[in-house]
């Protein structure tokens, strides 16, 4: 066995009771129209935890009904802004006295630390809706300063009613970084968690309820991305979709959204991040973000870094270090604090990362350290930290996103070689740079084509702080003030200034 692993399947006590299976929609909980339910599974064990209402076309037109009537009819897009951000300050608190709750249903439904769940995930949950509640009172348009004797004005206005498609890698943050400012623009919505992972989204609803966001608001409809995912993308009444997921299934979403109503569409895709070290990093430093870029969240990441190129000057003491830390990295229950890393999120996911590995072994790449499936207690998708290196930019290892604890290592020469290594490929979601030399970092961030690029740090996100692809990662931006516009349209008012014939 390659890596430390924590032998024994701690059962947990802290499993949360699954309180809400049911879809939903305006303001209830309710069955499917269909009466017709799915298993979410426990990754550590594979054993079902519960049975989850399964939404479908029918269930998603009701769940847009109540969205569009509470768009047209009812409060939450018509209130001050300060009125919006005071229910969203309680919406976050409400959150912050659930923390354990919410992170406990994340680590039983993906298989996510649960401490990294309560210290950070769920806490930065609140924080994004706080820093959207601070935006909803600031919400405004320009002046014109028209060529004519002209007055005009833009006035940003909520775009409607919103359709949110989430994956199952970051349930709670990502469910948050959509809807935090939608709601915080005035919009009213349908959300459709992962099939992989339903229950916080549920969780979430219900004390949106308590917190006072008014019935069809927030609407959650559970079910699979061909039935509900799809009548959500093709929908005539919803008037922008949000996506995040694979660049497959976006592109789905886009040839659904163009050949319904044209509706707005954003898309977060995949991602296939290289990380560049060069000769003046500090080894330790520069093999611990290489690791922890590759393993946190066992992978499932939409930036990890993936593509590790370090250059031939410390290559080797690189390369030696980066095995010894995969190999005391620890994997095993993600309840138990010890542990690095839990399972991967189900047994799809799981073979699809065991099968990469055998297609990199075949492609010619050698196997530094990992490799194969751990057996905890004889359950549960555990995978190994693996590492390959000697890889080529057109191997399967190098080309797809794997999503899971397998990185691809290289040696480079130049730093030409490194950033025309680093942008072979058709994703663009973010890279990484380890350098002391603020010309040579310049030159990287500049000329890789990512929407995020982190030097000397990795997974450095921030509210303020705009995240979206390039290239086949997509288009529009989830965080910052750029989210908060993706859910606003832009209106101008043009009034003559004069009494006098305009024309
Ligand atoms: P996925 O594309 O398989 O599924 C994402 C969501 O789309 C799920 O809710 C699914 O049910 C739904 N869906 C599936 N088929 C659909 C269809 N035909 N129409 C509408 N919806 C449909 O992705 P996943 O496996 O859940 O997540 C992993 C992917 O997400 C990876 O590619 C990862 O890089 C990406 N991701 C991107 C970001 C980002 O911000 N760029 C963040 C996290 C994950």
């Amino acid at each position: 066995m390659g890596s430390h692993c924590d032998e024994s399947l701690v059962t947990s006590a802290k499993i949360p009771t699954i309180k809400f299976t049911k879809l939903f929609i305006n303001g209830e909980f309710v069955d499917s129209i269909s009466g017709k339910t799915f298993e979410t599974i426990d990754p550590r064990t594979g054993d079902v935890i519960a049975r989850i209402a399964e939404g479908d076309k029918e269930d998603v037109d009701l769940a847009v009904k109540a969205a569009h009537d509470a768009f047209d009819h009812g409060p939450w897009p018509r209130l001050p802004g300060s009125e919006r951000a005071r229910i969203l300050m309680k919406f976050a608190d409400l959150i912050d006295q659930n923390v354990e709750d919410l992170a406990a249903l994340d680590t039983i439904d993906a298989g996510k630390l649960f401490s990294m769940g309560k210290a950070v995930d769920i806490p930065n949950v609140a924080s994004t809706l706080r820093y959207y509640a601070g935006a909803a009172d600031k919400i405004h348009g320009d002046v014109l300063k028209m060529s004519r004797e002209f007055h005009a004005y833009t006035l940003r206005e909520p775009i409607g009613v919103v359709g949110h498609i989430i994956p199952w890698n970051y349930p709670s943050t990502l469910l948050f970084l959509k809807i935090s400012p939608a709601l915080a623009a005035g919009c009213t919505m349908v959300v459709k968690p992962a099939e992989q992972t339903p229950l916080s989204a549920l969780y979430y609803a219900h004390l949106a309820k308590q917190a006072g966001i008014p019935d069809g608001v927030l609407n959650v409809v559970t079910g699979f991305g061909p039935t509900a995912g799809a009548a959500i993308s093709s929908h005539m009444d919803i008037d922008a979709i949000s996506f995040t997921g694979s660049s497959e299934v976006g592109r789905k979403v886009m040839h659904a959204a163009a050949e319904s109503n044209l509706k707005v569409v954003s898309l977060e895709l995949g991602g296939k991040s290289p990380l560049i070290i060069f000769d003046d990093a500090d080894i330790e430093v520069a093999a611990q973000l290489a690791l922890v870029g590759i393993l946190f969240n066992k992978g499932e990441i939409c930036v990890a870094s993936s593509r590790v190129y370090v250059q031939e000057g410390i290559y080797d003491e690189v390369v030696k270090k980066l095995v010894e830390k995969a190999k005391a990295w620890v994997v095993g229950d993600p309840f138990d604090p010890k542990v690095q890393q839990g399972p991967q999120v189900d047994k799809k996911q799981f073979e699809k990362i065991l099968s990469y590995i055998e297609h990199g072994k075949r492609e010619g790449a050698t196997l530094l350290t990992g490799g194969k499936p751990l057996e905890l207690g004889g359950k549960g998708y555990y995978i190994e930290p693996t590492i390959f290196t000697d890889f080529k930019e057109d191997m399967l290892i190098a080309k797809d996103e794997i999503f899971g604890p397998v990185m691809a290592l290289a040696k480079f020469k130049t730093i030409d070689e490194a950033i025309e290594r680093a942008n072979k490929t058709k994703y663009g979601l973010a890279a990484g740079i380890v350098t002391k030399d603020l010309n040579v970092a310049n030159t990287v961030s500049r000329s890789i084509r990512a929407g995020t690029i982190w030097i000397n740090c990795y997974f450095a996100f921030d509210n303020d702080c705009p995240f979206g692809g390039y290239k086949m990662s997509g288009f529009g931006r989830d965080s910052g003030l750029e989210a908060l516009h993706k859910y606003l349209h832009v209106k101008s008012v043009v009034t003559p200034l004069y009494n006098t014939p305009w024309l």
